[in-house]
């Protein structure tokens, strides 16, 4: 095979490999951001349920402050039907505690409510605490991860880029040229041809070209889309059977016929 040739195959893997990892290590980031983007999910339900709960004390606490409210009231109304002058002015006292009594049942109504709902703001709060941690230990488990992964693909890149200055050097300047073009604009700038056509835009080559490609030994470009092309001994297709085999198969099933027509015969002469 031509030594450009060769070369330039293993460095469009190396190129593609490279440009892989350089997508992997520009995406961790991002991953890491999306994980802690829930993370902060997990605390803002957390805070929501202790809010919860907090609002639920205060609204228990003030219900309570009404009922002693209410009750100094009816002790104020009670001791002044003592003084009252009248039947319609201790009616309307009467009226004013049977009033109060009525908001004291209430408010105890509604403390029985927030307790039971309590009940569950305490459930609720368990539960995001509990899922807030695990996600925690996630998060720092793949942050770790992302940390190590990034690591490990700028070693390889490392390597990777030295390797690539090497095949490069090798390779003659108007070639190497021809294939930056290529790879800029079409990502990929090799490609086998295969059946007398261009594995990557499936154009045909000219039969002249492709006895060309097929020797591997110069470098051939597709007129179609510009990459360079090589040739793989091991993706011909496999010769077609003879059409013998054929004839065989037949032959087998004719011959049981021919001797069961035999047989008789032979009996027939004992
Ligand atoms: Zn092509």
């Amino acid at each position: 095979m031509n030594a450009d040739l060769e070369r330039l195959i293993e460095l469009e893997k190396v190129d593609r490999e490279a440009s892989r990892l350089t997508e992997e290590v520009a995406s961790l980031p991002k991953r890491v951001a999306a994980i802690e983007e829930k993370l902060a999910e997990h605390k803002a339900a957390v805070e929501k349920a202790k809010a919860q709960i907090k609002s639920n004390e205060t609204n228990r606490r003030q219900l309570e402050t009404d009922i002693k409210g209410f009750q100094e009231k009816i002790a104020k109304y009670r001791s002044q039907s003592s003084s009252v002058k009248t039947n319609d002015e201790y009616r309307a006292l009467m009226h004013e505690v049977e009033f109060a009594e009525k908001q004291i049942s209430t408010c105890e109504d509604k403390i029985l409510e927030l307790m039971v709902a309590l009940e569950s703001e305490e459930k609720a709060l368990k539960i995001a605490d509990a899922e807030l941690k695990t996600e925690a230990t996630d998060v720092e488990k793949e942050k770790a991860e992302a940390r190590v992964r990034t690591a490990e693909d700028e070693k390889l890149l490392a390597g990777l880029k030295a390797k690539r200055a090497e095949l490069r050097s090798g390779i003659n300047d108007s070639t190497l040229g021809h294939y930056d073009r290529v790879m800029r604009q079409r990502k990929s700038a090799i490609a086998e041809a295969r059946d007398q056509k261009c594995m990557a835009c499936f154009v045909m080559v000219r039969p002249q070209t492709w006895q060309e490609i097929r020797t591997n030994e110069q470098i051939v470009t597709c007129n179609s889309c510009g990459r360079i092309l090589y040739y793989d001994p091991a993706s011909e297709p496999a010769a077609p059977e003879p059409a013998k085999k054929k004839n065989k198969a037949r032959a087998a099933e004719v011959e049981p016929e021919a001797e069961t027509e035999a047989a008789p015969e032979a009996t027939s002469t004992q």
